[in-house]
């Protein structure tokens, strides 16, 4: 591991400013982070300690519920207000990694998470664009079971890992941002890029920006929601389909859906096709199936991971029953 400088700032602009330092890296819970400075993927000149910062609050009022950057994720997922009014978001924080990763993990790292991709971990692979720009990517034409069916391009099929993000992109979250000149708010659909020619820009931050946190909107749709994960074994592992949906109801018809998809995906992955063709049908298996159907038309697989196209599809169905069948 390469010597770097410390700081622990109390301020915003502190951060930021230390932030914008040519080398410089944020951390707060350090759970993906310190994994990458041992592996020597990330080689920081300077680590910019976000934990004094004044972000560490979950507020709620009769409209909204915001998170602040610092909330840890078992703290997030335990929250009542969250289990009551966002159960997508809760069920999807408790189906990543362990107890003990959730104690520490934050929200902003949790919205920063890098991928899981085996090429990008391991420096002794040379082709890898997200690590080594330009260098080309190994998992196209490689071992590529666990990668990304839909965002892909010709520079990188790496799947975003996150459970959180995806439950967040179904609940319409919205991100708040500092950075050195001004705050703004983005939506979290926009949060996240695709890899493009560029996969080793992962986000919409611009240099020293750091997250202050998050805001969900309170309604019927949220009320009801879920987040089925589906993966190698029970727990502490990455998701190969997973879906965050939510339906409001009109009598036994849906008045409105929101479906998005994880572990499949460059980044969490909205799906409105499959939102339209739920709008006034029958809350119903048929239905969900049908719907669901609509999803992954745009897939594009390797042999190692077609089986996604039709996993996601059962996930998404699925988990529109779980939800349909709450009172
Ligand atoms: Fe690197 Fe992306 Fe290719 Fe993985 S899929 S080797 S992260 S470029």
């Amino acid at each position: 591991m390469k010597d770097f400088d410390y700081v622990r700032p109390a301020a915003d602009a502190d951060a930021i400013q230390a932030g914008q330092a040519t080398g410089a890296r944020f951390i707060a819970g350090g759970t993906l982070l310190v994994d990458l400075l041992r592996l020597d993927v990330e080689r920081p000149d300077s680590l910019v300690d976000l934990n004094a910062l004044p972000h560490a609050a979950i507020d709620v009022d009769a409209n909204h519920l915001r998170i602040g950057t610092l909330v840890k994720n078992s703290d997030l997922a335990e929250h009542p207000e969250v289990i009551a009014s966002f159960p997508a978001l809760s069920q999807a924080l408790l189906s990543g990694a362990s107890p003990q990763i959730r104690n520490m993990a934050t929200l902003g790292g949790n919205l920063l998470q890098r991928t899981r991709c085996s090429y990008f971990r391991d420096i002794a692979v040379e082709a890898c664009n997200k690590r080594k720009p330009g260098s080309g990517c190994a998992a196209i034409g490689g071992y590529s079971r666990m990668h990304a069916v839909l965002g892909g391009s010709d520079h990188c099929i790496a799947v975003n890992p996150s459970d959180m993000c995806v439950a967040l992109l179904a609940l319409d979250a919205t991100v708040q941002i500092r950075g050195p000149r001004s705050e703004r708010t983005l939506a979290l659909a926009d949060f996240h890029t695709l890899p493009g020619a560029r996969p080793d820009v992962e986000s919409a931050l611009k240099a020293g920006e750091i997250v202050t946190g998050v805001t969900l909107a309170k309604s019927k749709l949220a009320k009801r929601s879920a987040y089925l994960k589906v993966r190698d074994r029970a727990s502490f592992a990455f998701s190969l389909a997973s879906a965050a949906v939510a339906l409001e109801l009109d009598g036994t018809r849906v008045r409105d859906a929101r479906v998005a998809l994880g572990g499949v995906a460059t980044k969490p992955w909205r799906c409105p096709e499959v939102e339209q063709a739920l709008l006034g049908k029958p809350a119903t298996s048929e239905s969900f199936k049908a719907a669901a159907e609509q999803a992954m038309r745009n897939a594009k697989t390797t042999a190692d991971n077609r089986f996604k196209v039709e996993l996601a599809r059962r996930v998404i169905a699925r988990a529109l029953e779980l939800v349909g069948e709450q009172a």
